[in-house]
């Protein structure tokens, strides 16, 4: 049988646990089992897809609520946030995305295991924001660069 449901946050047709359009939660979740077959599902699709619509899915996708499949979510976001590519849609997606479990995990994850897991998360999000900074300044350093030179050509003619 077709499911008939639509997802509730782009109204798209539904058909597995995961909006393959937004990402978002479709299906309903009882047990940590099948959220992590909806993180399945939802990587899956992630992997299918590139630029806009993979910054799309990682905008609205959907957040675990079990600590175990938040760690998962977070490991599993981990590479996308590209540190070589921190002005790609999909890399500041994901990054933003990987800043959300953390706050999630902070609040809901009491173990070791969580722990250990946002300490890494923290680290790969300064690092994703710093290579952002230097990237910035290299820029900064080029423009003034070109002025100065244009300034110095100007000057000899
Ligand atoms: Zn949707």
């Amino acid at each position: 049988m077709v499911s008939e449901k639509k997802c509730d946050q782009c109204g798209a047709q539904a058909t597995g646990l995961i909006c393959g359009y937004c990402g978002a939660l479709t299906g309903s979740l009882d047990d940590i089992k099948s959220e992590q077959q909806a993180l399945d599902e939802y990587h899956k699709l992630i992997q299918a897809s590139e630029g806009e619509k993979r910054a799309n899915l990682l905008k609205t996708g959907f957040i675990p609520r079990y600590p175990k499949t938040l760690v998962e979510a977070g490991v599993r976001c981990m590479p996308l946030a590209d540190v070589d590519d921190t002005t790609g849609p999909a890399s500041i997606a994901a990054v933003q995305r990987l800043e959300a479990l953390t706050t999630k995990l902070k609040i809901l994850g009491q173990d070791e295991q969580s722990r250990t897991a946002i300490v890494e998360f923290k680290a790969k999000i300064r690092r994703f924001k710093s290579a952002d900074r230097n990237l910035g300044i290299g820029v900064l350093v080029f423009v003034v660069g070109l002025i100065v030179g244009i300034v110095f050509w100007v000057r000899a003619c």
